[in-house]
């Protein structure tokens, strides 16, 4: 095994949690494609770091199912199927409005001033016309509300969710724009008032809207393979 090399072992650079939180940062603003190619030498000589700090990360994030690794390939970015997107949204909608629901319930002033001034950036991202800003913080705006509900294997199955939610996005929505304007404000105003029911059917509003952009009622794409089989027994 050639990664053991001296050269790969480098006692500086990024940790292993940085490096995982550098690619769902990448993830999050669609910098990665689905289905992009990542090798453990690349990440190494980007991070400046050993290469078996980088695989102990890739390995993590395809445990969450961030990375897909193909025989004769190596690790790839996730490419979600419509089916497995139409699964993703099934858990979003189960949980998120139970999470507003939650912070409604007691709604607490630091709370909100962090939901605040997290859509403020938001707005300004929109001003600025900062695409990639603004789909990475559309994004962890559903992560902050998982962190505030308090519950870290939330935030952290959420940031799963979020990342493929990102993915699927640039694979089957039409637009790339991960949330609609103005609903986490009103998601917003709802758990600043207390209103727990108003905040989970907004919640749950929104995510249909997501769900809506995906188109996932359009059938798969056939794959390349799949064709040539198809029209092989065609022939016979
Ligand atoms: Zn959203």
């Amino acid at each position: 095994m050639n990664d053991t090399l001296p050269r790969f072992e480098k006692s500086h650079g990024k940790s292993e949690a940085e490096i995982r939180r550098r690619i769902l940062k990448a993830v999050f603003e669609q910098r990665m494609r689905p289905g992009e190619r990542l090798t453990e030498e690349q990440l190494a000589t980007a991070f400046d770091v050993s290469r078996t700090v980088v695989r102990q990360a890739m390995a993590r994030l395809a445990q969450d199912g961030i990375l897909e690794k193909l025989p004769n390939v190596g690790s790839t970015v996730a490419s979600p199927s419509r089916k497995q997107t139409r699964d993703i949204l099934a858990i979003r909608k189960m949980v998120e409005p139970e999470i507003v629901r939650s912070l409604a319930a007691a709604p607490s002033g630091p709370a909100v001033a962090r939901l605040r001034a997290h859509l403020l950036q938001e707005f300004d991202a929109r001003k600025r016309g900062d695409r990639g800003t603004l789909v990475r913080l559309t994004g962890e705006f559903h992560l902050l509300l998982a962190e505030l509900a308090g519950n870290e294997l939330l935030t952290h199955l959420m940031t799963g969710l979020q990342a493929l939610t990102c993915l699927a996005i640039l694979l089957h929505a039409e637009r790339e724009d991960a949330c609609p304007p103005d609903e986490h404000g009103t998601i917003v105003a709802a758990i600043e008032v207390g209103d727990g029911e108003a905040a989970a059917a907004q919640m749950l509003h929104h995510l249909r809207h997501v769900e809506k952009d995906l188109h996932l009622d359009r059938p798969e794409p056939e794959s390349a393979l799949a064709w040539l089989r198809g029209s092989e027994r065609e022939r016979i």
